[in-house]
Order: structure tokens, then sequence, then C-alpha cells
């Protein structure tokens, strides 16, 4: 099959060559830094292969003669060289900071970081998130840079690697490193990834285009040839000195202009282009005229992008010409400044001053896209596509299967439940962040692997509300509790009005049966049966209203029975209170805002209410309650603990151990318990010991029901005349 363009890498390329071509454009480069990454990466991958059978060393070293295509500084060169070491090599980042630099070893950093994001998801709409994510990800641009270096030779031998993949790579190529290629302006790099996803992605196309710029290749350079030496002939005339080149289009811009313009093959002319370099503005506008004048432009293909650049900074005169033998042509006419900003793009902008170099990227990248833009006239544009494309509002947090969601910063696991699916939410009761249990509070970071913990009987509570960071997390833990506020009440209604109707010799089933309950319902214009209920439960309705207003009984029955009436109202009222503190009662603890979470209290400081104390997620098993001052929540993951506090609903007496140390004599058993139950202290067991000098030793296992109850009781120990020391244990 016929393969029109050299996608193929450099396959012998030596550190000699890497000199040269940084001396070109940095003469005064640390090349024996540059030598040391060479011989570090060329060792560290020593025996490593790529899928091609080459030597892996020969990848890294492709990616740094990109780099140097772009002409970036030395510190983005050496890390291309060893932007692979640490993620394949196992070499610690701290080797490449003490052996180079530290901007080095950042570089490297942010690129192995990039390499772990999993592209898996097959959602379109992901695409733009995963972008923003690798934005997000690299804190300094030239990471960006060095990314797309590597990806492109990654691209370039994707033919070695199977087809699934291919496909993959390059779909994920085209959705989000071409993007950011062309953000940045670096058309070069843009320009080829596209056409090598278009080979990868849509190869018929891709060889019927290939086919159709072929002509016969000596006869294309013959023709390229030849015309660029009659543009240059022109230009001379005028006493212009131009560097004119000449080359097929890229196949994907004539794709997206089949696409775009429905056209066939046949119809798609203008295949080769031409470019016209000059050394200032003026020249280049000269130009134009005698292009213009010695070839017949086709109407409406001219555009100025000099006078309005592009919102990437890009700048260049477009036009199409009938070019020597009647074959449309497009020409680009800019200077040489232009032409290296419209290949290299931000990284033109790069310093190669060691020193101006490291403080530019102290700034924000984000920033240095701004500056390196400001001479942009439409920079109102400009700072709208940055902000929508690359500017970063959030978060950006993975699912275990790798799909990722955008939250806002300061979210928290809860957050991210309710972004997944609004009963995750509901029912979650906690999380593990990169595999570790976290609690609900926690604050999650970019590029985190969230697995939602769930359970059936979890539900929301209005603690959540303090939690959760995003609007959608509150709307729906608030739509939560309003509905649960409304089953409590039709059930605390329908208990009420049932109880009323019996004093009336029915119940709410009869009423409901004969359809009377329809009625009452019309009477007091409330639109369903529900709602009645719904107001007997909140109040608003008193039972007796709804009892008037049923058919069978009449308001002068309701006379006799008016003091029974009373009474079941008063019912009414016990039951609605105890109803809404029931939920509360059975937990000691009350877990950050859980009501259903396993709570256990520590054996090792067994804290009772009113001592402080903080929760720590165990495996596996719920939350162990400890004494804030206990040493395993010192020693503890702090990742671990969780805000808890003692629950005032819960009556429940906690046991407690108190050792008593005394002077040996005989009752002092009998007399130290008599004084616990005089404080109104329950004693569940004791153990009583000998010690040595006529001592005694008694722990007593006692229920308290607070701190202050155990003072209290260890204080009135403390009084008999031959206790020594009272403490618990
Ligand atoms: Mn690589």
């Amino acid at each position: 099959m016929f393969r029109p363009l050299d996608f193929s890498h450099e396959r012998e390329i030596g550190y000699d060559d890497l000199k040269r071509r940084v001396e070109a454009y940095y003469s005064d480069a640390d090349f024996e830094m540059l030598k040391k990454a060479f011989d570090f990466a060329t060792k560290a991958h020593e025996g490593q292969k790529r899928s091609s059978g080459e030597d892996y060393i020969i990848h890294p070293i492709n990616v740094s003669a990109t780099l140097i295509k772009l002409r970036l500084d030395l510190d983005s060169i050496i890390a291309g060289l060893l932007h692979d070491v640490v993620e394949d090599c196992d070499i610690d980042p701290a080797e490449i900071e003490r052996e180079f630099n530290s901007e080095v070893a950042q570089i490297v950093i942010g690129l192995t970081k990039i390499s772990k994001i999993k592209f898996k998801t097959k959602e379109e709409s992901q695409a733009e998130n995963f972008r923003k994510m690798v934005v997000a990800m690299a804190k300094d641009i030239r990471v960006i840079i060095v990314k797309l270096a590597d990806r492109m030779h990654n691209m370039r031998t994707l033919q070695y690697v199977s087809d699934e993949k291919q496909k993959k790579i390059a779909k994920e190529t085209l959705d989000i490193y071409v993007p950011l290629a062309s953000r940045l302006g670096i058309n070069s790099v843009k320009a080829e990834l596209e056409d090598l996803c278009l080979r990868f992605l849509h190869p018929d196309i891709y060889y019927r285009l290939a086919e159709k710029v072929a002509m016969k290749k000596t006869d294309r350079d013959v023709y390229i040839n030849a015309t660029i030496e009659t543009i240059q002939d022109k230009l001379l005339e005028y006493g212009m000195k131009a560097d004119v080149k000449g080359r097929p289009k890229h196949f994907y811009s004539i794709y997206k202009k089949m696409k775009a313009r429905g056209m066939d093959y046949d119809q798609i002319h203008d295949l080769l282009a031409f470019r016209v370099i000059l050394s200032n503005i003026t020249e280049c506008y000269k130009a134009l005229g005698i292009v213009h004048s010695s070839f017949t432009p086709i109407p409406g293909r001219f555009k100025d992008y000099i006078a309005i650049p592009k919102v990437n900074g890009y700048q260049s005169l477009h036009t199409t010409v009938i070019g020597p033998s009647a074959e449309r042509i497009e020409i680009q006419i800019r200077t040489h400044d232009m032409d290296h900003i419209a290949e290299a793009g931000i990284a033109a902008h790069w310093k190669y001053k060691e020193g101006v170099a490291g403080n530019s990227t102290k700034l924000d990248w984000i920033e240095q896209l701004l500056e390196f833009n400001k001479n942009v006239s439409n920079n109102n544009e400009f700072m709208d596509v940055v902000k929508n494309d690359l500017d970063v509002g959030g978060i950006f947090i993975f699912t275990p299967n790798g799909d990722v969601r955008e939250l806002r910063y300061g979210a928290t696991p809860l957050d991210f439940a309710y972004a997944i699916h609004t009963e995750v939410g509901n029912k979650c009761v906690g999380a593990k962040v990169n595999g570790k249990m976290v609690p609900l509070r926690y604050t999650l970071k970019s590029g985190d692997t969230v697995e939602i913990l769930t359970s059936k009987s979890q539900t929301p509570s209005k603690d959540w509300l303090t939690i959760v960071k995003s609007s959608r997390a509150k709307t729906k833990i608030k739509q939560w509790l309003l509905k649960v506020e409304r089953d409590k009440n039709k059930e605390i209604g329908r208990e009420i009005l049932d109880k009323c109707l019996k004093v009336f010799g029915t119940n709410l089933k009869s009423v409901e049966k004969n359809g009377e309950i329809h009625k009452a319902a019309d009477e007091l214009s409330v639109s369903n049966v529900d709602d009645l209920f719904i107001n007997i439960g909140t109040g608003k309705f008193e039972a007796k209203k709804v009892v008037h207003a049923l058919p069978s009984i009449g308001p002068e029955e309701i006379e006799d029975e008016d003091k029974k009436l009373e009474e079941v109202n008063s019912y009414s009222k016990k039951v609605s209170q105890t109803a809404r503190h029931r939920a509360n009662k059975d937990n000691a603890v009350i877990v950050d805002g859980l009501d259903d979470v396993m709570v256990r209290m520590a054996r090792c400081c067994n804290p009772i209410p009113g001592d402080p104390i903080s929760g720590y997620i165990t495996r596996g098993r719920g939350i162990t309650v400890h004494h804030s001052s206990c040493t395993r929540i010192e020693q503890g993951d702090l990742a671990r603990t969780v805000h808890v506090e003692w629950n005032s609903e819960f009556k429940f007496k906690h046991p407690v151990n108190v050792r008593v140390i005394t002077h040996d004599k005989p009752g002092i058993l009998s007399q130290i318990s008599k004084n616990i139950n005089g404080n109104g202290v329950n004693i569940r067991s004791a153990l009583a010991k000998s010690l040595p000098d006529r001592k005694g030793s008694f722990i007593f296992e006692i229920e308290v029901k607070d701190y202050s109850e155990l003072l209290k009781a260890i204080s009135g120990i403390e009084t008999l005349e031959e206790v020594i020391s009272v403490h618990r244990v």
C-alpha cells in the first residue's frame, strides 16, 4: 500500500547529533549536563525494548529531538531524555534532582503523573475533562510540551502495536493532545498528530487521499521545485530574497475540508501548499501583491492573520492562486519569527538563558500563555477560549472504572457520590481514596481515585449539608430530607387519626375503605389524602377538624366526645415528639452526620460521655471511638480520624474500670462498695488482690452515665480514710 508521508522516527541518532542541533540555536548550553542525561537514560533503559523490537532508548532520544526542533530550553530537552525513567525504570525522582536539578525533576514528575491518568471511557464528553485534567496536573507548561513530543513519537511508531491499541491511542490523541497542541499554537506537532490520527482511525480515507496527492513522487517534487523557483524569481525582480518551501497539504486539513463542504476527493484541488518567508511585515504585504499579480487569485480565499492573528497567536497571510500548471496552490506568507511561532507556538516563547527560564517557570503557566498572547488584538476572545478550554475551575476525580468527574475545589467524597448518582449519594457510608478509607469530610485532590462505599440502610442526614460543597449534592440532600419529613409526618398523622377515630367506634381502615376519607379531604380543600395525613402530622390540622369533616360523624356527636378528643390531641403531640427523636436515640455517639454507621468504644481507652473523643475508621469494622488523647489516635493515620460527638439523646450506662489502692483493713471492700452505691452508681463486679506492705488493690467495674458521674464516684471513694489512690483504668 502506498505510504505518502514519512512519519518514521530517527533510528540512528546519537549524542553528537543532539549536541549539534542544540548548538545551532543555543551555543552556550551546558553540554556536560546534556551528555550526562543521555548516558543516564541509556543506562536506565538498558535491555528494554519497544514494540518495534528496537532498543527503548530510541524513544526518549526521538522525544528530545522533537523538543530540540521546537528549540526548547535545556531542562526540557533533558526531561525529554529522562521522561520515562521514573515510570519504567523505578528511578527515584530525588535522584534526578540530585544528578540534574529540581526543574528537570519536576517536569519528569509531572509527566509521570500524567501517564497515570487512564483514558478508559467511551463517553465523548469526558474528553474535555481529561484535557483539563492534563492541564491541571501540569504545573509547568513544559510538562505539556514534552508530553506532546512523547505522544508524537508514540504515534509515529504506532504501527507496531495491536489494532485495538492503535485505535484507542489515536482517539485519545485526537481528543486530548491535538486540541492542546492547537491551543498552545504548536502547529507542527498538531498537524503531524492529526495526520497520524487519520491514518490509524480512518485508514481507508487516509490512503485514498494519499493516492490522490501522490501523482508520482518525482513528478510532484519536480512540480514543487519549479513552482518554488517561479515564486522566488518573481520576488527577486522586486529585490526581495525569500525563503520558499513547498509540500503536499496535510491530509487531515483536506479531510476536514471535505467533511465540512460535503465534497468528494475529486473536487479537492488545492493539494499543495507553499510558504514564503521574509524578513519583515512590509515585505510580506509586498510579496502578497506580487503573488496576486503573477498568479490568478481565487476570490474569497485571502486571509490576513497578520493584522488579525488567530487566538493562539498564529500570524500569516493566506491566499490560494492558480499555479504555474493550472493547479490550485495555497500560499502562506510570513516573517521568520511568525514562522517559528507558527511551528512551535508557545514553545517559541521560551527563553534559553538559564536564569530567565528559571524565573518564568515560577509563574502560573496559564499566566504565561496570556503573556504570550498579550499582543493579540482580540484578547477577549482569547480569554474566553482559555477559560473554556484550559482554565481549570475545579478538581478531577476518577471512579474506580476510570471515568472522570469534575468537581469544585474543596469537594468531599460525598459530593463525588452525588455526582455519580443520587442513590449512591443517599446510601453513602464512607469512601476509599486511592485505596484508603477516609472520613466523609475529606478534601479531595485532582487525580484521586474515589470508591464510594454504600449501605442499604444508610440515609442522608441534615449534617451532610455542612459537608457537601456542590449545589447538586445540597439540593439532593434537601429533597431527601423533605421527603423523609413528609413520610414521617404522614405516618404520625395516620396514627393520630386512627386513634381519634377509634374514640368514635370506627378506624382509619374503614374510612379509607368506604371512601369517606376522600370526602373529608375535599371538604378541607386538600388535594389528596396523603396531604391530609401530613397536615395532621405537622399539627396544621387538629385531628378533630378532620373527624368533623367526615360525613358519617356529625359535629353534634363531637360535642359529647370533646373531652376524649382533648386526650387524643395531647396524645398526638406526644407521638409526634417521640417519633422525631427516635432516630437519634440508638447510638451513643454521633459520627459526622451518619446515623447508621457501626460504632464501637475502643477497649484501649474506653471513653465515656464527657470525655473528649475522636473516631477512627477501621478496616471493615465501622468506627472505633477513642479518647482524644489516646496514643492510638495520636499515632494513627490522621486521614482515618473522623469527627464524633456524644449523643445527648442517648441514655446508657457505660462500664468503667476503677482501681482503688487501700491500706489493708478488714471490711474495706464493703465500705468502698457502700460508698459507690451511695452515689447512685451501680457496681458490676469487683476484683480484690492483696499487695505487699499490707496494701490492697481493688478493681471495680462500675456503670456511669457520663464523665461527671464517674468523677463523683471517684471523689466519693477518695474521702475514705483507708484509701491511698483511685484511678480510672
Ligand atoms: Mn514515553
